[in-house]
């Protein structure tokens, strides 16, 4: 018979070895031994230890998803990044949960522009991996392009994608991308 506490502590003792004699004086006194007490305690405290840090990083992850619903619907809505900071201190304001997770020490509190723009990268890059699923396992696709010109007189195509969605196998439209084009001659767009 072996000690799986003790084994697993790495202890050197007569039942981590293998013991024949099973008598419960035996098993009694291994039990209140003090290497069999030391590998029993250090387990319990890897056992807090993990659990402490599991659930620590379970609040500090229901932070980041506020920034990131943050982030998307400032986008949704069409306001700008700039006024993400400005949206967690409201939402701060409002008590709302989780936004303090933010916080790490005094002066880290993830919500400059760099962040902002990092979270909508990420948010981004899983948008497009998903339509880029879709795409590939549509059964069929068409490419829609159109010139526009932007705020700043800037001409661009827009292109979209239509194809079937795999959820209800209906037709849906996705932005794809803005190219720049030199100008909007039939030519130069075709081309
Ligand atoms: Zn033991």
């Amino acid at each position: 018979m072996t000690c799986k506490i003790c084994v697993q502590a790495r202890k050197s003792n007569a039942f981590t070895q293998g013991n024949s004699n099973l008598g419960t004086s035996t098993l009694s006194r291994h039990a209140v031994s003090s290497d069999h007490q030391a590998a029993f305690v250090g387990k319990s405290m890897e056992s807090s230890f993990t659990k402490a840090i599991e659930s620590s990083l379970k609040v500090k992850e229901k932070g980041v998803k506020v920034a990131l619903k943050s982030i998307y619907w400032l986008a949704k809505e069409g306001i700008s990044t700039h006024k993400y900071s400005s949206l967690l201190s409201f939402l701060e304001i409002l008590d709302c949960p989780n936004v303090q997770e933010l916080h790490c020490g005094a002066n880290v509190t993830y919500r400059t522009d760099v962040i902002a723009n990092e979270l909508q990268d990420s948010i981004a890059q899983v948008i497009r991996e998903n339509i880029d699923k879709e795409a590939e396992q549509s059964s069929c696709i068409s490419i829609l392009a159109d010139e526009s010109t932007d705020i700043s007189v800037t001409q661009m195509l827009v292109v979209s994608t239509r194809l079937i969605s795999l959820t209800d196998f209906k037709p849906v439209t996705h932005f794809l991308t803005n190219v720049h084009v030199l100008d909007s001659k039939a030519a130069t767009v075709t081309d």
